[in-house]
């Protein structure tokens, strides 16, 4: 039989990724206001919906796309470290840039809603994007240091170009801060800042020598580097800030010059995923670099990067699940089975699968848009107190739980497509390999955790996050109430639970599991804060919302996650000991 003969399968069709969203008009419907958002924002994302499907895709598909390759000599035999990329990585880092990422959230065109309408954009185009936003991500992290800490020539001649939407002047940045000894720990950094005692328009002068071991935005422009300015013995207190312009002449003639700066480029690693991306090893030798904030304050002087590029990396994980999640959807209206008489999509085991996807990427939603509607008022100056301390909180919890869900849900959706979702043309694989990142960089799940606890050293963050919580259930209408009672009860005693486990001394062996179910708990509030809020205008379909809700809590992932911590805290005390027998041995317990 020739391939033209037969059953011949209808192709799927995955609609506009705003109008087909499950979750995301009606979210942002509740969070921004109304003429705002019926003016100007909605029309804008149903536009951008269009393009993504359009060209955009366009820009990310076959050739067009391919890994990176370093020219390390030329035919002389001279050093020249040419990073070559792919027409479609460049095309679509561009088209980013000209939409408005990072543009968008330093415009503050919509004040604090800014963060919510870039985040929006950006959600929709992750599956698409081929990982341009990692770079991106640590672009906007640069804006943000620059806005707070740049000196002022940082912020007359660096910033605007950050920000900019002119995708052929406009600089990407990238974020040195992993090297050999350590990424979760950078005490033991080992690149070397020398004072120039020199200074021109960025500022203070110094020389950096070292060796960088992951450099995700090989092909930028600047970079913000740690960099030892004290003994290595003070360790991370030793550590300070640097601008680091790409290429000598940045200073002077912006980007015309394309000597390195005394950058080398190593190796390109070598990598499961994320293929477009030029992650690089590199070494610095007699690199000038700019002082950014107080010397010897690297670490917190970093610390406002992290924080967007781990709200970045939630919403790939997300973005990510989206699109494999209108792939499935959009395979059950088109994939017939039963001898041909039934779509899938009139199969109910079938569509109780996808319902359980759909779940895990509403739930996260809510969640990540939470911490991005937390950001945006954060970075306008009109959040409270309480909400500055949630935003602190929920920051390590959206990364790492968005990170951790993502990806089974993924995989989930990849087995709806029968074998075809294991073929590389639908993307689902592709998806999945870059989805695994977001577990790994800006922090691992365990490092995050870490960071939950340090968050909440002082009980009262807690006992914050708890009555913000109550604050929510206690909105619940009596109308709505009847349908989520169990569920609200639930909820409850959840909320007790986790009081228990923060008792102090708080075990670190908690840290894990308690970020997890910190991250079921605050996204199980965040969909009853919605469903109270269609339930009140009568939104269509408010009776899903609640439905959502009630499965989200009834869940038994949810349920797990209490158990993992129960349980973990009765046996915390035998559990290291025991724990290192299991893994290693009983001999090589007794050497340790
Ligand atoms: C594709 C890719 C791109 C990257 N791009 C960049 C980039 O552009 N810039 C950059 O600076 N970095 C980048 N990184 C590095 C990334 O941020 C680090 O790999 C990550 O922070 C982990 O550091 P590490 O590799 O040194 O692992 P380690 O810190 O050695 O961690 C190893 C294991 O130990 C665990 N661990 C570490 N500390 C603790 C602790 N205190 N308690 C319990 N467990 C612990 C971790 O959870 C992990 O499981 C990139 C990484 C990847 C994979």
């Amino acid at each position: 039989m020739l391939v033209e003969q037969g059953f011949q399968q209808v192709p799927f069709q995955e609609g506009n990724p705003y109008t087909q969203d499950p979750a995301l008009p009606s979210l942002l419907r509740r969070l921004i206001p109304p003429r705002l958002f019926n003016e100007e924002i909605e029309p804008e994302l149903e536009r951008f919906g269009a393009e993504v499907i359009t060209t955009i895709r366009a820009q990310s598909r076959g050739n067009r796309i391919s890994p990176p390759k370093l020219v390390q000599y030329d035919n002389w035999g001279q050093r020249i470290d040419e990073l070559q990329t792919s027409e479609g990585w460049r095309s679509l880092k561009a088209t980013a840039q000209r939409e408005g990422i990072p543009g968008i959230f330093y415009e503050r065109k919509y004040r604090e809603h800014s963060r919510l309408f870039g985040f929006a954009k950006a959600l929709m185009m992750v599956g698409d994007s081929h990982e341009v936003f990692c770079p991106l991500s640590m672009t906007d992290g640069a804006a943000r240091v620059v806005e707070l800490l740049g000196t002022e020539g940082m912020k007359r001649d660096i910033f605007p170009r950050l920000i900019s939407r002119n995708s052929s002047s406009a600089f990407v940045a990238g974020q040195w801060m992993t090297e050999r000894p350590g990424g979760s720990d950078v005490s033991q950094t080992e690149t070397k800042a020398q004072s120039l005692g020199d200074s021109d328009s960025l500022g203070s002068k110094y020389s950096l020598d070292g060796f960088k071991w992951f450099s995700s935005a090989t092909d930028g422009d600047i970079a913000l580097a740690l960099a030892r300015t004290r003994p290595a013995d003070s360790g991370s207190r030793g550590l300070s800030l640097f601008l680091i312009p790409l290429r000598e002449a940045l200073n002077n003639r912006f980007g015309s010059s394309t000597s390195t700066n005394g950058i080398r480029v190593h190796r390109l690693k070598n990598k499961i995923g994320t293929h477009a991306l030029p992650t690089a090893e590199l070494s610095l030798e007699q690199t000038t670099a700019y002082l950014v904030g107080p010397l010897n304050e690297g670490v917190n002087n970093i610390i406002p990067v992290l924080n967007i590029t781990r709200v970045w990396s939630a919403i790939s994980s997300v973005g990510g699940l989206r699109k494999c999640l209108a792939i499935a959807t959009a395979y059950a209206n088109v994939r017939r089975i039963d001898g041909g008489k039934r779509l899938l999509r009139d199969v109910p085991l079938h569509v109780a699968q996808l319902a359980s996807i759909n779940l895990v990427y509403r739930a996260l939603t809510h969640l990540v848009f939470g911490a991005v509607t937390l950001l945006g008022r954060v970075e306008c100056g009109v959040a409270s107190v309480e909400e500055q301390n949630r935003l602190r909180m929920f920051t390590p919890i959206v990364k790492g739980f968005a990170a951790e869900k993502a990806v089974a849900a993924m995989e989930e959706a990849m087995a709806a497509l029968g074998g075809q979702g294991y073929m590389e043309e639908t993307d689902i694989g592709r998806l999945i390999r870059d989805g695994l990142v977001e577990r790994i960089w800006e922090g691992t799940t365990t490092v995050l955790s870490l960071d939950l606890l340090r968050s909440t050293t002082n009980p009262a963050r807690l006992k914050e996050f708890v009555s913000w919580s109550y604050s929510i259930i206690l909105m619940c209408p009596p109308g709505l109430l009847k349908a989520v009672q169990a569920a609200i009860q639930s909820l409850q005693g959840r909320l007790d639970s986790l009081l228990a486990a923060f008792l102090h001394p708080v075990p670190p062996l908690i840290a894990r599991p308690s970020l997890m179910f910190i991250g079921y708990i605050a996204s199980a509030i965040y969909l009853l804060e919605h469903a109270i809020w269609s339930h009140s205008r009568g939104e269509e379909g408010y009776e899903i919302d609640a439905e959502v809700f009630r499965r989200w809590v009834n869940d038994g992932s949810f349920v797990a996650a209490e158990q993992d911590l129960d349980r973990i805290r009765s046996e915390v005390k035998f559990a290291d000991a025991s724990n290192s027998v299991i893994v290693f041995g009983k001999r090589d317990h007794a050497k340790l």
